[in-house]
């Protein structure tokens, strides 16, 4: 028979502890915000193991008083209010006095500090929720904290804890966030004895985002254009739209300096671009809102995450017209028509002192040389322009021959090209505009969509190595044998380091770390649904982005037996869209013509 008892009090402050620091990236950012409460302008945040075997903050800021200190890690100690009538005028980041106290339930915690008044520093090591050693000890103003093997004396919260590369992912985004958010702070982070980051103060947002994602983002951004309206204040910096990200990583919005999560804001920001950045492509932006408290409410949610407006319409018209008009100020400051995005923007390590020598040739049925439009290439021409290393159009031709054995001739005259992109068509029931690259990505995805066998791929003589954070490696280990079944082959090297052994043969000269890139973006998306069906999800998505990538693009010149390929199989089959959702033709019906020149009437 089981029967009811009363835990200790110490046993239930363990419990209660657990629920307000449940991982690494917690204590970080409970610690890190201690730390600038402290008004501190150096802060370094060093890791060991992902911070579950420890987690050490150390700041420049005022220090912790010698009485304080001996009561600081008790609960509902804090300096910050002394009732509850202070929580209207709050203006720093804690106030409940419950997180030193739960780290000390939790871990083995040593605290070194010195305010300017004291003539040295004293450690405290509290474990258990009690001081186990005090005593003198040497460094300058400011305070450090120790937190040593997080949940040791909470075995079943320890089980709850990812692999490392998921918690340092978890602790990085955290740390970014403070770091694009504190400008005039100095932030170092350490990792595993690995420098992460040096970010001393900085004047401009933008220059954190460089800071953040490497110096070759800064001709994409802008600082944005200072915004007051209604009480409504935005600052912050953005990327233009020749950037594109594959995820939502790089957005931080913060409201009255707290980081918020909220859809409607993302939405907000995207809006601004209008349309102008790529499907599925994000950008990289810092958007700091203050506005007036009384009419937000920063405390909705527990960790503070979620913002609640009273009037949320403002607020995203706001940010919308701010991301607007620094776009606009761009665009007519400089002249910068080249669409570029990340995949291009980004230099991938290549280490091997020749190319890889499998250097994928253009398909023969596209001739990229400028020629009029509708002027179709002999595949000698053709032969004479590519480089003859590895035929991998082969691939193509095949791909050609086994649709053409089962089609119908249907009835139609090509009419031409527009603008190396739409294919005319005239038929019985009017002309019919036909995209190009929606039509043959469409081809190749229902083909792969039937086929069962693996892709073909090609080995690299020299390997090309490519650099990807191991937290980005550990989310796609559970997909590597989906990678490998589309051709996608590539072995660790070292910490963060990899090398593509094998291409698909259908991916052509795009960059492999790019492709990976993407796919971390996607899983980073869909993080949060269930792993059968974000394996279905991936596979789909990967046949869209090969076929996507292995299709003719616009503005490739097409050779007559592409298009009729292209023709035919669009004729025998039943598209409306590519993989993508993109609608792929347009129809003029002959009614729709007669009645636009009023020729109806005749009839
Ligand atoms: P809160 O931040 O909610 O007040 P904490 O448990 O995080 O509660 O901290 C308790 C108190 O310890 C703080 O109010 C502050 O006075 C002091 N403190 C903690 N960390 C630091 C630090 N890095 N520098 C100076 N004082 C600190
Ligand atoms: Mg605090």
């Amino acid at each position: 028979m089981t029967s009811i008892k009363k835990l200790s009090l110490h046993e239930s402050q363990k419990i209660a502890a657990g629920e307000v620091i449940d991982r690494p990236s917690h204590c970080i950012k409970e610690l890190v915000e201690n730390s600038i409460d402290a008004r501190a302008t150096a802060i370094t945040i060093e890791c060991i193991q992902a911070g579950k075997v420890s987690i050490i903050v150390s700041d420049n800021g005022h220090g912790i008083a010698y009485d304080d200190l001996l009561i600081a890690y008790h609960r509902h100690t804090t300096s910050k209010i002394n009732s509850c009538d202070d929580l209207q005028t709050l203006t720093t980041f804690g106030f409940r006095g419950e997180a030193l106290a739960s780290m000390c339930a939790v871990a083995r915690v040593v605290f070194i500090t010195k305010t300017a008044h004291d003539a040295h520093a004293t450690e405290l090591i509290v474990e258990n929720q009690s001081i186990i050693s005090e005593k003198p000890a040497a460094r300058s103003t400011g305070t450090t904290v120790n937190v040593h093997n997080l949940f040791d004396l909470v075995p079943v919260r320890k089980k709850f804890l990812k692999k490392d590369a998921t918690e340092w992912n978890h602790s990085l985004a955290i740390i970014k966030s403070f770091i694009a958010q504190h400008l005039s702070i100095h932030f170092l982070v350490k990792h595993d004895g690995e420098l992460i980051f040096n970010c001393p103060p900085v004047k401009l947002y933008k220059d954190r985002l460089s800071q953040l994602y490497g110096n070759y983002i800064e001709h994409y951004l802008q600082e944005l254009s200072m915004y007051v309206h209604e009480g409504i204040h935005i600052e912050g910096a953005i990327t233009d739209c020749r950037y594109g990200r594959f995820d939502k990583s790089a957005l931080y919005i913060f409201v009255n300096k707290r980081l918020v999560k909220n859809y409607h804001l993302v939405k907000a920001l995207l809006k601004g671009y209008e349309n102008s950045l790529q499907p599925g492509k994000f950008p990289a932006a810092i958007i700091s809102i203050t506005l007036d408290t009384t009419v937000i409410d920063v405390n909705v949610h527990p960790k503070k995450e979620e913002v609640l407006f009273q009037f949320p319409n403002l607020v995203d018209k706001a940010i919308a017209n701010a991301i607007k008009e620094t776009l606009l100020k761009k665009e007519r400051s400089q002249f910068s028509p080249a669409i570029i995005s990340e995949e291009n923007a980004t230099v991938s390590v290549v280490v091997a002192p020749y190319d890889p020598i499998i250097q994928v040739p253009s398909s023969p049925f596209i001739e990229e040389v400028s020629l009029p439009p509708i002027s179709f290439v002999s595949e000698k021409e053709v032969s004479k322009l590519s480089p003859s290393f590895v035929n991998v159009d082969d691939a193509n031709i095949s791909e050609q021959q086994s649709y053409a054995v089962s089609f119908a001739q249907p009835e139609y005259t090509f009419v031409g090209i527009y603008k190396k992109t739409y294919m005319m068509v005239e038929d019985k029931d009017g002309l019919l505009i036909i995209d190009q690259h929606a039509l043959h990505e469409r081809i190749l995805y229902d083909k792969w969509v039937m086929a069962s066998e693996s892709f073909e791929t090609i080995s690299l003589l020299f390997p090309v190595l490519f650099t990807l954070p191991e937290h980005e490696y550990e989310m796609l280990q559970p997909y590597l044998q989906l990678l490998y079944q589309y051709g996608l082959h590539f072995e660790q090297q070292g910490p963060s380091l990899f090398s593509v052994t094998s291409i698909p043969v259908f991916l052509k000269n795009e960059s492999f770390e790019n492709v990976i890139k993407e796919i971390v973006g996607w899983i980073y998306e869909d993080k949060n649904i269930a792993a059968e069906n974000l394996y279905i999800k991936l596979t789909d998505k990967l046949r869209a982005l090969i076929a996507c990538k292995s299709a003719v693009k616009a503005g490739d010149i097409l050779q007559e037996a592409m298009i009729t390929f292209l023709l035919n199989t669009f004729y025998n089959a039943d598209f409306l869209t590519c993989p993508h959702g993109r609608p792929m033709s347009w129809r003029l019906s002959v009614q729709d013509l007669e009645k636009k020149f009023k020729r109806d009437y005749l009839y």
